[in-house]
């Protein structure tokens, strides 16, 4: 199976494909949100450092997460394949990537870019309630949980996520434009770039990231 990059701006649908993609695919799901959420409800000096940036909206060093991604990446799990799910988000994660992967024999074959207007974005993000325990991702309106406040996978508690705040969610996508948009040159010019429009509803998405992702098998 592929490695994969999963990237788009924040309530663009990247968690819920994620989940479909490595549910379809068994692949190992990396996500450095989720994996800083978790240092974070633990305690560890990592969640201590990237707590408040977080909440703010700003994105955490780059030295600290390429740290967390190599060091997640050279698991044995990871050698059939893999998807990085909000990794990498600014061009020097893409240019450690670059150099990290080949050198961990965990080169990228393919990055899936999911595009959203950004009036769809925030209204996605008022919405959006998440699971603490499995990070499935709910909308009171457009996918709610079969009971109401409890996830379909794993039976927590939702909640709202501390940076889904319009405050939030402004400073998020200022950093997405200034910093993880020039990735879209960048992997095109690798030749890895595909680009899906995340308004033809989740089913249709992940019909058309299927077929991709089955033709490159
Ligand atoms: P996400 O769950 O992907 O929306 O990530 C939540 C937050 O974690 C982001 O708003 C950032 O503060 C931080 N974060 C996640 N991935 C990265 C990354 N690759 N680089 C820097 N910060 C990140």
């Amino acid at each position: 199976m592929a490695n994969i990059i999963l990237m788009g701006p924040p309530g663009a649908g990247k968690g819920t494909q994620a989940k479909r993609i490595v549910d379809a695919f068994k692949l190992p799901h990396i996500s450095t949100g989720d994996m800083f959420r978790e240092a974070i409800s633990q305690g560890t000096p990592l969640g201590l450092q990237a707590k408040a940036i977080i909440e703010r909206g700003d994105l955490v060093p780059d030295e600290l997460t390429i740290g967390l991604v190599k060091e997640r990446l050279s698991r044995d799990d990871c050698a059939e394949g893999f998807l990085l799910d909000g990794f990498p988000r600014t061009i020097p994660q893409a240019e450690a990537l670059k150099v990290l992967g080949p050198e961990i024999g965990r080169a990228i074959d393919l990055v899936i870019d999911i595009s959203v207007p950004d009036e769809e974005l925030v209204r996605r993000i008022a919405g959006r309630r998440v699971c603490p325990k499995c990070g499935a991702s709910y909308h009171i309106t457009d996918m709610k949980p079969k009971k109401e406040g409890i996830c379909d996978r794993c039976g927590a508690e939702l909640i709202q996520r501390k940076d889904d705040n319009a405050e939030s969610l402004k400073v998020r996508l200022d950093n997405y434009y200034k910093q993880t948009a020039p990735l879209i040159d960048f992997y095109e010019k690798e030749g890895l770039y595909h680009h899906f429009d995340g308004m033809v509803g989740a089913d249709n998405l992940f019909k058309e990231i299927q077929t991709l992702l089955e033709a490159s098998k």
